[in-house]
């Protein structure tokens, strides 16, 4: 029987020793920051680099990178783990350098850099002494769908030139590059094949940070980027020839599931503080706990967070056994950033006017949820693709079996 959901004791110790430095230093870290009026940047610096050093000093460093590039090597079910723990904080994955979008670009770095590449880009990611972003949304277009992309590059001898658009370009104002997917080719034998991706030093003459756009969470790095005349030398190409989106679905897969570890670990914190206020708010004669209608918010959550863990282990099994995981990734990320969504909401729901202060974490929390909705792939896109393989199963094969999780049952 191979099915077990135990982990050993390395992995166990691992899990807990996670735990305990998101306990022991990373939110006393945070709280030293909340409660500091008028930090200077040197300080806040500072306080966030001294928790990287200390997670580096025990280890907990780079959870997702193989040990060669200074990381704990570990595969995608044994990372899911160490996300759920780090994310019980807003810095915990930073701290830990296996944070959006620089894990993803790790990734595809390792799996499609040349060794310059990997040298130059890639180890200093690892050292946590650069930090990157990911270019691919365009403002004029439907970021849904990445054949519409009108960011062009045109090649001029030894370089490319590049005139374009982007926006909603995460860490793009922290970053010192980016991976930036534009247009090549004009007439490819398949649609997906016209762009491909490019290393961009920043700064660089020719991309200009126009504004980090205001969102419903605040101004918090989410840039856009116009691009004019940018000269990228043509070894700076990442990959071949038409291949930004392969390179990009192969990067979004993980970075997927990635996102729904963190997830996880919002939603489960907020099913403790919903628990916990009901074990302790009285109303109508008893505790709110022992309501039904209250029960009911508990049991669905319970269920719901349930069966994300779930999903997302299994999907992160089949991606270390090197299975096809596009539909597995697709359901865990359209089931996980709407259950996120359902238990924040109950959690601040029963919480009342509390949940609704920003005296709690849940108000903050829920304003990231939705975004969980859409970016990396919309609830419909993901829909449309898990309905297309299902439909494909049926008609290949007489069943749909396959479709859903090719499980043994
Ligand atoms: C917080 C945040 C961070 C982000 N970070 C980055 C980043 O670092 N780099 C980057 O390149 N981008 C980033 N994005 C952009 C994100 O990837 C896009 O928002 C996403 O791809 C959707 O593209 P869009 O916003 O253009 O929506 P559109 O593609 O215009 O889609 C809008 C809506 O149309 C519907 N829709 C689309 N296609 C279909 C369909 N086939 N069937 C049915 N309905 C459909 C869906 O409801 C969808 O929500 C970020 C976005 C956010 C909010």
């Amino acid at each position: 029987m191979a099915i077990d959901f135990t982990l050993t004791p390395e992995l166990e110790d691992i899990r807990v020793r996670v735990r305990g430095f998101v306990d022991a230093v990373v939110k006393p870290g945070e709280d030293e920051i909340a409660a500091t009026t008028g930090l200077s940047r040197q300080d806040y610096l500072g306080i966030l680099l001294g928790l990287r050093k200390q997670a580096r000093e025990v280890g907990l460093w780079l959870p997702h990178m193989p040990q060669e590039w200074g990381g704990m090597g570990l595969g995608h079910v044994e990372l899911a783990m160490v996300q759920a723990e780090a994310a019980k904080t807003r810095l915990g994955p930073w701290v830990l350098n296996c944070q959006a979008p620089d894990e993803g670009n790790m990734h595809t770095l390792l799996h499609w850099g040349t060794e310059e590449q990997k040298e130059q880009y890639l180890r200093p990611l690892c050292e946590g002494t650069k930090a990157s972003c990911f270019a691919m949304t365009e403002p004029e277009v439907a970021g849904s769908d990445p054949t519409l992309i009108q960011s062009r590059a045109y090649q001029d001898g030894d370089e490319w030139v590049i005139n374009g658009h982007k926006w909603f370009i995460s860490n793009a104002h922290r970053a010192n590059f980016a991976i930036l997917i534009v247009r090549t080719e004009d007439d490819p034998d398949l649609p997906q094949a016209a762009n491909s991706a490019f290393i961009v030093d920043i700064p660089s003459e020719g991309w200009t940070e126009v504004r980090e756009v205001e969102t419903m969470h605040g101004s918090t790095g989410h840039s856009e980027i116009s691009i004019e005349d940018l000269r990228v030398p043509a070894d700076k190409m990442l990959g071949g020839r038409g291949e930004g989106h392969l390179l990009g679905q192969s990067r979004l897969g993980p970075a997927r599931l990635a996102h729904c570890m963190r997830w996880i670990a919002q939603a489960e914190m907020a099913l403790d503080m919903m628990v916990d206020r009901a074990l302790n708010r009285f109303a109508h004669g008893s505790l709110l706990a022992e309501k039904q209608g209250i029960q009911w918010m508990i049991a669905d959550s319970t269920m719901e967070l349930y069966q994300a863990k779930l999903m997302v282990l299994h999907a992160a099994y089949r991606i270390d056994n090197k299975l096809d995981f596009r539909s597995e990734v697709s359901m865990a990320k359209h089931f996980v950033a709407n259950a996120l969504g359902r238990i924040i909401d109950r959690s601040i729901q029963v919480h009342g006017a509390l949940g609704y202060s920003t005296d709690t974490p849940l108000a903050n929390m829920y304003q990231h949820a939705r975004w969980a909705r859409f970016a990396d792939g919309a609830d419909e896109v993901h829909q449309m693709r898990i309905a297309q393989r299902t439909i494909a199963a049926y008609t290949d094969t007489g069943s749909t079996r396959s479709a859903t999780g090719d499980l043994p049952l």
